[in-house]
């Protein structure tokens, strides 16, 4: 079956007492045994439910995995994938990660007696470099967070194959229409469902997609000890978010390119931030292990801060949020929003300046969005 049919179909049917067309919401704690020997496949909704499990097949099966597990939020999901390592293993990350993904590192998971190295990702050759005999793990975030940077997933597999390290991908900004990681050799593709998945900005969740027996009983293990899977009320919510997935990704990108190439050949604009543009640097290892560019963007106004102000203060459309992966346009300051969390110096790092903008282009029309943007940069 293609990815959009799948996206409709594949977990849903889980009604057998009526048929119903759309998988109910199971909202039961526990569930009836039979006898003393014998349940209907599930017997306690912190192990396992129903509607979860509908959303667990059809994710599994977009990313091309044999297994998922859905989880509270994106966080969790990253937290369970943590606690498969030991103190004294090493991991290493991009330095531009997503800011609560380097917080739990940085300052939770270190704690704990974790080690992590955080290098430029876009260059192979330094996470190479980076690699320890205790290395167990390489964590990939492509395109990155601001400023779109891509991490060769092929070449990074390669390394950790060598290293006797597994790698695992995040893969929310583009979602599994867009990139498959484990198409490129990534072991475990994590996902905020919060983002594109559910895609309507009303609910938290999160998903691990293994492709081995052995992750996907370490990963079930974790997220029933720690208590870290989803409601099945979220699970559902995400789960019909899901079944748009195809055709909301093709609106997304419709508006990002003309976005895109408007700030492009804008004098006010001093750089801009997207794959699909020639000008970046990564455009063409973009144009090969993705199927598309995104609709995540960020760009330098000329000037400073008070410069950004009058953009980020100046829309009506674009609305000052953090988030993304909704079908409504956002746009915020990661300076003092998004990646607040990370220290000054790790933001300086990672090229965040107070000169950029980071916006998620949603699935208005491209030329309300356009004219919106514009009146704010003028
Ligand atoms: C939002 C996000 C997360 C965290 O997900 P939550 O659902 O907010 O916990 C992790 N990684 C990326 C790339 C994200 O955008």
């Amino acid at each position: 079956m293609h990815f959009e049919t799948r996206c409709v179909h594949v977990g849903v049917d889980k009604d057998s007492a009526y048929n119903s067309c759309i998988t109910p919401i199971y909202p039961t704690s526990t569930f009836r045994w039979d006898d003393l020997e014998t349940n209907r496949g599930y017997d306690y909704t912190r192990s396992g439910n129903p509607t979860r499990a509908a959303l667990e097949e059809n994710l599994a099966s977009l990313e091309g995995g044999t297994a998922c597990r859905a989880t509270s939020t994106g966080m969790s999901a990253i937290t369970t994938v943590m606690h498969m390592f030991r103190p004294g293993d090493h991991l290493i990350a991009g330095n531009d990660l997503y800011g609560g993904t380097f917080r739990l590192f940085y300052n939770v998971f270190s704690e704990y007696g974790l080690k992590f190295s955080f290098v430029d990702m876009s260059r192979p050759e330094a996470v190479r470099e980076a690699v320890r005999p205790e290395t167990k793990c390489i964590w990939i975030e492509t395109p990155s967070n601001p400023l779109l940077y891509c991490t060769d997933m092929a070449a990074i597999s390669e390394i950790a194959r060598e290293a006797g390290a597994i790698t695992v991908a995040d893969n929310t900004f583009l979602s599994p229409y867009l990139q498959r990681p484990m198409d490129h050799g990534v072991d475990i593709v994590m996902h905020s469902t919060t983002k594109y998945l559910n895609g309507h900005s009303d609910v938290v969740g999160g998903a691990v997609i293994t492709r081995t027996p052995e992750h996907d009983e370490k990963v079930a293990y974790i997220v029933n000890a720690l208590g870290l899977a989803c409601s099945p009320f979220d699970a559902w919510l995400v789960l019909r978010g899901v079944k748009t997935l195809g055709p909301r990704m093709e609106a997304h990108q419709r508006s990002t390119r003309a976005v895109a190439e408007m700030l492009d050949g804008h004098p006010k604009v001093e750089r801009v931030y997207w794959p699909g543009l020639a000008s970046h640097p990564h455009h063409e290892l973009a144009k090969r292990q993705q199927s598309g560019f995104g609709a995540m963007l960020s760009f330098d106004v000329k000037g400073g801060r008070p410069e950004a102000e009058k953009v980020l203060y100046g829309t009506k459309l674009f609305q000052l949020a953090e988030s993304l992966g909704g079908v409504e346009s956002l746009l915020e300051y990661p300076e003092t929003m998004s990646h607040a969390s990370m220290t000054a110096e790790a933001r300086k790092a990672a090229g965040i300046t107070e000169k950029t903008i980071r916006v998620s282009v949603g699935i208005e029309h491209p030329d309300d969005l356009v004219a919106d943007l514009r009146k704010a940069l003028e």
